[in-house]
This record gives C-alpha cells, sequence and structure tokens, in this order.
C-alpha cells in the first residue's frame, strides 16, 4: 500500500479497538468522533494527504524498493547527502503545518525505526530472529504507513530507586512469563504521546539497565497493535475544549494528548520482538543504531519551525501595537531570531558533517544535534516569558468569538483596535498569542519541549561525560607550562 491518504488514516482508526480511559469514560473504538481527539486526528489526517498533494508529493514521498509504489520520506535510508536534505525538507512540510505544535508526527518514530532497521546486525548479535524481526516490522510500519507511538520510562513513584525496583519489583512493565509463541507482559509505563489514535505502540529500552539478573524482565524492545488485548491507557485530561478555532487556535488543532500505559497480561509475540532479556543490547539501542541522530535530525528540524512561528508571531504583536523601536523590545526579538540562527547552524553542520555509519546510513553529525538538544529545552521556556511580557494586558483583552461578532462588536471595533489592525484583526492576534504562552494547552507545550527527550539535568550529565575534553585541558595545560617555562 502507498504513503496513506488522510481518509485511509481515519478508516484505519474507525477499526482500532484500542482501550482509552478518560474523563471517567472507558472507550473502544470512536477515537476519531471524540471530542477529546477528533480535531487533532483531523489535523493528522491533513498531514497524510499532504503526501498526495501536487505542491509537497514529491519531497513528502519517495519510490519504495519492495514494491514501486510512493511511501514516506522519514522511512528513506540516507546514502547520499541529497537524501539528508529530502528528509529534512520532509520534516518541514510536516512541522510547518503546526507551527512546530505537533511533537509526534509519524516521521519522529520512522526515523527511528529506519535507523534500528539499518542495523539489523547488530540486533541479530543477540540473536538472529531479532536482526530478522527488526527490518520486517520497519517494512510494514512503511508500507502500511502506520502511526507509531512510543513509551519509555517507568511510572514516577520513588525515584530514588531504580525503575526495576519500583514497589518490590512489581510496578514497571516487564516480562511476567514466556510460552512458546512469545512473552506476556505486567506493570505499567509513565506516558505515551498521541497514543489513543496511533497504530502502533513501541515499547522500547530507555533508562539505563545495569545488566544484573533483576534486569533480565525489564530489558525487552517489542512493537504491538494500540489495540492488543490487555493494553489500556489511561488519557490526562484533554486540552482541547471543543472551541471555535478563533477562541483556541492552537489547542483545537494540535492537541496531542498524552497517557499512561498499562500492560494487563500482555501478550507479545516473539516476532514482534527486537530484543529480550539483554541489558546491554537495550543500553545501546539508539547510540548503537545511530537511531537517536536521525531522530534528532527531525526534532531539530521540528523545532526550527517552532522558532521561525514564533518570530513571526512577536513580529506581529509589536508591529500590532507599536513597540518595535524598543530598545528591550528588539533585544527580546533578537533573542528568538538568534536561536532561529542557532537551530539551522546545528542542522546545516549536522548535514555537512554526516559520515555513512558502519550499516551504510548516511549520518548526520551527532555533536551539533547533541548540542541542539541540549539547549532547547531551556531556549523555549523563553518565548512563552517574551510574548507575555511584550503582549502584557493585551492579552486579557482578548473577548471570543461570540462577543466580536455579537452585542459587544462596536466597543471592540472602537477601543481594541490597534496601531495597524483593526479591533476584530487585533483579538485574532491575540487570541493566538495567548494560545502560545498563557493557556493550558500552552503550559503543556513548554513542559513537553523542556522534557519530551529526557530530563534535561540527566541529559547534561551524559552529555558532560561523553564530551572529549582531552584536548583543551591539554591546550589549558600548554599555556600554563608555557609560562612557567618563561619564568624559569
Ligand atoms: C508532555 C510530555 C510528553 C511526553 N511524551 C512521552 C512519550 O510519548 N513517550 C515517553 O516514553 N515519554 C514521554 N514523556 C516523558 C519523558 O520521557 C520524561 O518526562 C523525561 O524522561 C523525564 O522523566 P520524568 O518525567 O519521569 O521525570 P523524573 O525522572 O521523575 O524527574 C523529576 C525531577 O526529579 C529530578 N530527578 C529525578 N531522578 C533524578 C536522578 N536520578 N538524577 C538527577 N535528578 C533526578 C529531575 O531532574 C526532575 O527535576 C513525555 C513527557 C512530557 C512532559
Amino acid at each position: 500500500m502507498p504513503a496513506r491518504t488522510g481518509k485511509e488514516f481515519l478508516e484505519r482508526l474507525s477499526n482500532s479497538r484500542a482501550t482509552v480511559h478518560i474523563q471517567g469514560e472507558t472507550l473502544k473504538g470512536g477515537i476519531q468522533d471524540h471530542p477529546a481527539f477528533r480535531n487533532v486526528v483531523q489535523t493528522y489526517a491533513e498531514l497524510y494527504d499532504l503526501q498526495h498533494s501536487d505542491a509537497h508529493k514529491d519531497v513528502l514521498t519517495y519510490t519504495s524498493p519492495t514494491t514501486g509504489e510512493p511511501v514516506g520520506t522519514s522511512f528513506l535510508t540516507p546514502k547520499t547527502p541529497e537524501d539528508l536534505v529530502k528528509r529534512r525538507n520532509a520534516f518541514k512540510v510536516w512541522a510547518d503545518h503546526s507551527n512546530g505544535m505537533l511533537g509526534r508526527t509519524g516521521d519522529y518514530m520512522n526515523s527511528s525505526l529506519m535507523a534500528l532497521a539499518s542495523a539489523a546486525d547488530w540486533f541479530a548479535q543477540a540473536n538472529p530472529a531479532f536482526g530478522e524481526n527488526i527490518r520486517r516490522y520497519y517494512e510494514q510500519v512503511r508500507e502500511q504507513d502506520l502511526l507509531c507511538t512510543h513509551t519509555l520510562i517507568p511510572p514516577q513513584v520513588n525515584r530514588s530507586v531504580a525503575g526495576t525496583q519500583q514497589a518490590g519489583g512489581k510496578l514497571a512493565a516487564r516480562i511476567v512469563k514466556e510460552d512458546d509463541n512469545g512473552v506476556v507482559i505486567r506493570g505499567a509505563r509513565m506516558l505515551a504521546t498521541i497514543a489513543p489514535f496511533a497504530d502502533e505502540m513501541l515499547v522500547f529500552p530507555s533508562t539505563v539497565l545495569r545488566g544484573t539478573p533483576e534486569d533480565k524482565p525489564y530489558s525487552y524492545a517489542f512493537a504491538i497493535p494500540n489495540d492488543t488485548p490487555g493494553l489500556r491507557y489511561i488519557a490526562r485530561e484533554p486540552l482541547d475544549y471543543d472551541r471555535p478555532r478563533h477562541d483556541h487556535p492552537l489547542a483545537s488543532r494540535f492537541e496531542e494528548s498524552d497517557c499512561v500505559v498499562v500492560f494487563d497480561d500482555v501478550h507479545v509475540p516473539f516476532e514482534r520482538c527486537f530484543a529480550l532479556g539483554d541489558a546491554e543490547l537495550c543500553n545501546g539501542f539508539y547510540s548503537q543504531t545511530n537511531s537517536v541522530n536521525h531522530m534528532t535530525h527531525q526534532v531539530v528540524t521540528r523545532t526550527t519551525a517552532k522558532t521561525e512561528y514564533v518570530l513571526g508571531l512577536v513580529s506581529l504583536l509589536t508591529e500590532a501595537i507599536g513597540i518595535e523601536q524598543f530598545g528591550h523590545v528588539q533585544e527580546d526579538v533578537a533573542e528568538i531570531i538568534t536561536t532561529l540562527e542557532t537551530l539551522r547552524a546545528f542542522l546545516r553542520a549536522a548535514e555537512a558533517d554526516a559520515e555513512l555509519n558502519e550499516y551504510g546510513v548516511l549520518t548526520p553529525a551527532w555533536a551539533p544535534l547533541n548540542a541542539a538538544r541540549n539547549l532547547y529545552p531551556k531556549l523555549y521556556q523563553r518565548f512563552p516569558a517574551i510574548l507575555r511580557k511584550l503582549g502584557a494586558s493585551g492579552l486579557m483583552a482578548t473577548p471570543t468569538e461570540l462577543d466580536v461578532n455579537g452585542p459587544a462588536a462596536a466597543d471592540i471595533e472602537a477601543y481594541l483596535q490597534s496601531a495597524t489592525l483593526t479591533g476584530a484583526e487585533r483579538v485574532k492576534l491575540f487570541r493566538l498569542v495567548w494560545d502560545t504562552c498563557i493557556s493550558a494547552f500552552s503550559s503543556r507545550q513548554a513542559l513537553y519541549e523542556y522534557y519530551f527527550f529526557g530530563d534535561p539535568v540527566r541529559m547534561a550529565g551524559a552529555y558532560v561525560k561523553s564530551y572529549d575534553r582531552e584536548p583543551y585541558k591539554a591546550k589549558v595545560q600548554a599555556f600554563l607550562d608555557q609560562h612557567s617555562l618563561e619564568r624559569s
């Protein structure tokens, strides 16, 4: 089957029977019609339709090596610099469609799967079947254009002990049984974004395992359909309040649900397993396969799109109320421009310094991507702060669409106009600023940017440990030694 259309995505979803607990209800299907999900599901359908649009199909698809049909570019295994550019251009088209607000578009996990499958020999070290499984699974996801989400971390009960030790080892998802056909998983994982409307759940390793016998049941990587019996999701309160686009311009399109994942004796067939009981393999899952490079390539492209959006938004805001000429306003706008140019430079450097890895995949350089993923969680927090500072009380003078078109219309035109906009236009703009920096949707975006790639504090720890600082130490030491020589 070629790259999906929006209609095909919705049809498959309507046949899914994923179990989702939300606001006291238990849904088993019908996600695409539920008020909490129907708008974001429509946005995802639009992304799939873009794959068939005259404007974007050439960049969003390529020819499948197995069927000759067009399939999604995020599945393309890059071999040449042109392939990497094509991948980035495809990421950008989808990211632009949501102003970078959708973190879990399919290209995120597709990029990971592409790299994992290319490194099938690495999986085969433990068992040749695992190598074959990951290769076959990637092809299935590519050819059926499935939407995958993933869940990595154990529930947050007591972080002073390892995930494997929570509640005496009876809480985090673990293998409780192995039978002739597969394994049985019991317990929970903390979070999975877009789980209610994804097709597939990837249950991959994340926290570092120690390789002790106790870690064995927690060392696994597998993928299961979203409506596998025993798999349940507990969704947080939705932030799409089913309000008009005018009033909640972002939440009414881009609200990706986050869910706790419960495994109630879920049976996973062996052919869906990529690693079992091997802590060392699990710990090297992302770095040894270079999957993290390709995921971060997608992430930095998305955050570039998001930063472009914030720059455009702040510029319309400052022009609208005539504050462009003030020095501190320019300083804040300059901060956003600097972030944008920094991200663009990281992307360019990652592509320019890309190298073929041992599996023949052209891999974007890790140093600039790693710097970007360590910086952005903090840089993004400044954007809502800047928008709030520059929008000031104007962010509270934001009546709803019913007011703009209702009995308050004349007052809104008279008193809420701005230097460049009519009252109605100013309210429309400021509602967008509000949804970017004040609403519940905006807070979740800020939390997402801070945490979705892992805790920045622990990422920084890993960064410092892995960064080779010896040449710089040697340089300074030589400088110090030179002083001593000169003095003697
Ligand atoms: C909006 C959102 C969407 C997400 N989507 C997904 C998803 O789709 N799939 C998925 O798998 N995950 C997802 N995550 C989870 C994300 O992976 C985690 O938030 C991240 O790994 C941090 O872990 P934690 O939230 O459990 O924080 P914790 O580990 O509980 O940390 C809480 C605080 O304690 C500190 N702390 C805890 N332990 C230590 C330690 N050992 N050393 C130093 N400091 C420590 C941290 O620095 C932090 O300040 C999402 C998170 C968010 C916020």
